[in-house]
């Protein structure tokens, strides 16, 4: 599979041009995550030495190894899956720039602890959870103003919007919905003009569905299948509690 990286990241730049360019939008708003779990070391450089920069992980061990692995590469890195609290430190230690996926404010807590004691602030997205399905996680929408408004008290984090993961279905309008989902609570927050939170992110899209992100206003679409291939396991393995 690794020798289809090149031609289908080529690919994917493609899609994302196009849809940037069918509603409207500059294609230097929308930056490409390679979302790279399960991926090689050696196939993620490859597709960093075609220009791109943001890597997203969803798990501790994925993290530590590929650190040193890549340690002679400029990437950026995010975490996108579940973070357990026990697991914070490494995030910080491997280089995590911005967390994606903080959903509650006990963990939010203890990161910014972490931040404080390094005398330093990490950047945060909210997850929210627009497709109600409960294998995922995510804040429910109902309650995101509230969590923002209360990390936006702990000092050594910054919001800087919000992420989420859209239905899985085939059925792009009911996809569509939870992006527009994510947009309006956007707008909801912005409206509030909270102190020390900026919402100009939108992590939403992924491998199938990243052009109805854009036209909802993704900033972020973080794609993995598209690029690298298919993996093993289902992605409920990947967002639930397994080592
Ligand atoms: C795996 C993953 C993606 C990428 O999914 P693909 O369908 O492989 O493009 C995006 N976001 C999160 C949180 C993921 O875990």
């Amino acid at each position: 599979m690794d020798n289809n990286i090149i031609a289908n990241l080529a690919d994917v730049r493609r899609r994302i041009s196009l849809a940037c360019k069918s509603s409207g939008r500059n294609p230097t708003e929308v930056r490409l995550l390679l979302a790279t779990k399960t991926v090689a070391a050696e196939q993620i450089r490859l597709a960093l030495q075609q220009g791109e920069m943001l890597i997203g992980e969803n798990k501790v061990q994925e993290l530590r190894y590929k650190f040193d692995e890549l340690s002679d590469i400029v990437h950026e890195k995010h975490f996108i899956g579940h973070l357990q609290s026990n697991k914070i430190k490494d995030v910080i230690r491997y280089g995590v720039t911005c967390i994606e996926s903080l959903d509650n404010i006990e963990l939010a807590g203890k990161v910014n602890q972490y931040m404080e004691k390094l005398g330093k602030t990490m950047d945060v997205l909210i997850q929210v959870n627009t497709s109600g399905e409960d294998s995922k996680f995510g804040i429910a929408p109902a309650d995101a103003l509230e969590l923002v408004r209360e990390v936006s008290n702990l000092k050594h984090l910054r919001v800087r919007g919000l992420m989420t993961i859209g239905l899985f279905s085939s059925e792009m309008k009911l996809v569509r919905r939870c992006f527009t989902l994510l947009r309006s609570i956007q707008q909801e927050i912005r409206s509030k003009a909270i102190a020390g939170v900026d919402m100009k992110e939108l992590s939403m899209g992924m491998s199938g569905d990243l052009e109805t992100a854009i036209a909802e206003g993704a900033t972020i679409v973080r794609v993995g299948t598209a690029i690298f291939g298919r993996r093993i396991h289902p992605d409920s393995y990947y967002w639930n509690e397994n080592p």
